[in-house]
């Protein structure tokens, strides 16, 4: 199949009736309910844009092993100019959802594919796990297929390993082998996007203890397969509310779920590592994951960044305090960190890696560096807009109140300056408030912290693997050499 339609996506979903469940209901064919109709709907519009003549040269590339085009994020790269393609690809997905849609297909996609220019990790344990990687990579990428993942234990006892929680198997393990697959108990936490995914991604993140051998695994399955069930947390929209009271969170919630897998049998075929602690922490440094998916995050974090920005900067000039000094000092900072974000994936580019098969990545450090730079900067933005908002955020009227015995009065008090019309203010400060107030905003802000993991591990880890210290090393060495012996200078004094 070459790239899919959102229809054939839809259509996909209907065909694989799954376990969701939402507020004790089991929800099997997710496309007819109001909770996913948003995030189905946009995720659709990705796959239809592939098709687009406006973008399709941009977000896709033919395969040369097969002749057909696929998505630009399963595109292993050569050259610069490759990177540049892959990153337009991860842009003008990301400022179709301005960023809010942090799971869209391009993010796993990408994460197959890195897998897959570096198998040999997975070969490590056994050739089979090598051969099982690069054949799912094909399989996805041909199929055109959308993917979720987790990765992360369920928060039950974090001072304890998953071998050492009170139940073996409350951190997702491997029960048994059997001459199909494994057998696999237990939970992860957080599948964005999961509900509407087509597969299910799980692997680890650095971290397991001797004796978590049963926990080291990674594996993917349908998430319609028998035994998994998801479980959601409560959404924030379900169509009730209207586009222009909420224009972004009626649009792009992401759904989060639990995902519990109930003694899945899990085929040989699916296995990519089992039974291996040290290759199980390995494979986030050894594996291209890093780089590859650090790029797509980074180009989805600018839009989103973008779109916050712009709307700080549009709330400033709509109520005129964008001439006062602290205001465009606020501003000013903002871009700053939109500009240093830009500046930091094209230098991951320019100075991009060659793997071990032979094909380029991006740097690791610049994109490390924005990483964990963003889980910061984001919240300063989100503050700056509460704070450029201010009461302003909180008072505007509903869109039934310009259709309404009221309608006069919210024209006259809810202008903005130079003549702005009410019905452009109040459309504008919605937005801001669904960014920095609505409980879309708090988890927008939650994902940015958190889902590259810890945000205070996550910056330590930039200290503890920088790799240019023996650089800044040398330097101090030479400016040390300018001091004079003490002994020398105390004997002259
Ligand atoms: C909106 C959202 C969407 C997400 N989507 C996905 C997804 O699609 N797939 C996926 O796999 N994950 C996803 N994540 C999960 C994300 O990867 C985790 O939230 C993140 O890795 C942090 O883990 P945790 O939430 O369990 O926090 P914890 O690790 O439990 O940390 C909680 C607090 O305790 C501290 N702490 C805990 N353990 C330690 C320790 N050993 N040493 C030092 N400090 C410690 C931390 O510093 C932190 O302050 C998502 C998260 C969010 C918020």
């Amino acid at each position: 199949m070459p790239v899919r339609t959102g229809k054939q996506y839809i259509d996909g979903l209907k065909s694989r009736p799954r376990d969701v469940w939402l507020r004790g209901k089991c929800i099997r064919d997710v496309t007819s309910h109001p909770a996913f109709a948003a995030p189905v709907r946009q995720i659709a519009k990705l796959y239809d844009m592939q098709h687009d003549p406006k973008y399709s040269d941009i977000l896709t590339y033919e395969v040369p092993a097969t002749g057909k085009r696929a998505g630009t994020a399963f595109m292993m790269s050569k050259t610069v100019e490759d990177l540049r393609k892959r990153r337009d690809a991860f842009r003008v997905w990301s400022e179709a959802t301005f960023g809010m849609m942090g799971r869209s297909p391009d993010f796993l996609n990408t994460t197959v594919m890195a897998f897959a220019e570096s198998s040999d990790v997975f070969g490590r344990i056994d050739k089979r796990f090598q051969t099982n990687v690069e054949r799912y990579y094909e399989y996805v990428r041909d199929n055109d297929l959308f993917l979720t993942h987790a990765l992360i234990t369920p928060q039950i006892d974090r001072s304890r390993s998953s071998f050492d929680q009170a139940d073996e198997f409350l951190h997702m393990g491997v029960v048994r082998e059997t001459a199909e697959g494994i057998i696999v108990r237990g939970a992860r936490m957080l599948a964005t996007l999961g509900p509407i995914a087509d597969e299910v991604l799980v692997y680890n993140l650095p971290g397991l203890k001797p004796g978590d051998e049963r926990h080291a695994m990674a594996f993917a399955m349908p998430v319609d397969a028998k035994g998994i069930k998801q479980i959601c947390r409560e959404p924030f929209d379900e169509g009730g509310r209207s586009s222009y009271d909420h224009p972004l969170a009626t649009n792009f919630e992401e759904p989060d779920a639990l995902l519990i897998f109930d003694d899945v049998l899990v085929p040989w075929d699916r296995v990519f590592l089992h039974n291996n602690v040290e290759v199980a922490n390995a494979m986030y440094v050894d594996t291209n994951l890093r780089n590859h998916t650090a790029h797509q995050t980074a180009a989805r974090g600018v839009a989103k960044l973008q779109l916050a920005i712009g709307t700080a900067v549009a709330l400033s000039e709509a109520v005129k305090i964008d001439g006062f000094l602290h205001v465009q000092e606020k501003l000013g900072e903002c871009i700053g960190w939109l500009e240093l974000a830009k500046g930091c994936i094209v230098r991951s580019e320019v100075e991009f890696e060659t793997t071990r098969m032979g094909t380029i990545r991006t740097a690791f450090t610049p994109l490390q560096t924005l990483r964990a730079f963003m889980q910061r900067t984001y919240p300063k933005v989100i503050e700056v807009l509460q704070t450029l908002g201010a009461g302003g955020l909180l008072m505007m009227p509903s869109a039934a109140d310009f259709a309404s015995p009221i309608a006069d009065d919210v024209a006259k008090y809810y202008q903005g300056a130079a003549g702005m019309p009410a019905e452009d203010r109040v459309r504008l400060f919605k937005l801001a408030w669904d960014l920095a107030g609505d409980a879309f905003g708090s988890r927008q802000l939650q994902y940015e912290r958190y889902y590259a993991g810890d945000p205070v591990r996550l910056m330590a880890s930039n200290y503890q693997f920088y790799q240019y210290k023996d650089e800044l090393k040398s330097l101090i060495d030479r400016a040390l050499l300018l001091a004079e012996d003490p002994k020398k200078i105390g004997k002259s004094a």
